[in-house]
């Protein structure tokens, strides 16, 4: 499932600021769990932990996830752009309901 090869870092977050409401999707490659993660708190976070949370590309995030994954106790993660706070930016219709 992985869009790009694993040591391409991605667009950096700060670009997502552009896109009101965009954060980034947390997917675990295992099974169906993913999350929707907010811009801001998320760059919070990674410059806390000295990280330069704005140029930290939306790939690499994944591999900055430290967690398990809740469901099914993996610790693989995917990242990518998560636009679904604004309606339809997804592709999907306004109606349509997610797997979860
Ligand atoms: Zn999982």
């Amino acid at each position: 499932m992985a869009y790009f090869a694993d040591d391409d870092p991605g667009i950096p977050l700060s670009h997502y600021r552009e896109h009101e409401g965009a954060g980034v999707l947390l997917i675990c490659r295992r099974c169906t769990y993913d999350r929707s993660i907010d811009l801001e708190p998320l760059i919070e976070r990674l410059n806390a932990r000295g990280l330069d949370g704005p140029n930290v590309g939306v790939n690499e995030v994944a591999r900055y996830t430290l967690g398990n994954c809740p469901e099914c106790r993996a610790r693989s993660w995917e990242t990518r752009p998560d636009f679904r706070s604004r309606p339809g930016q997804d592709g999907l219709p306004l109606d349509f309901k997610r797997r979860r």
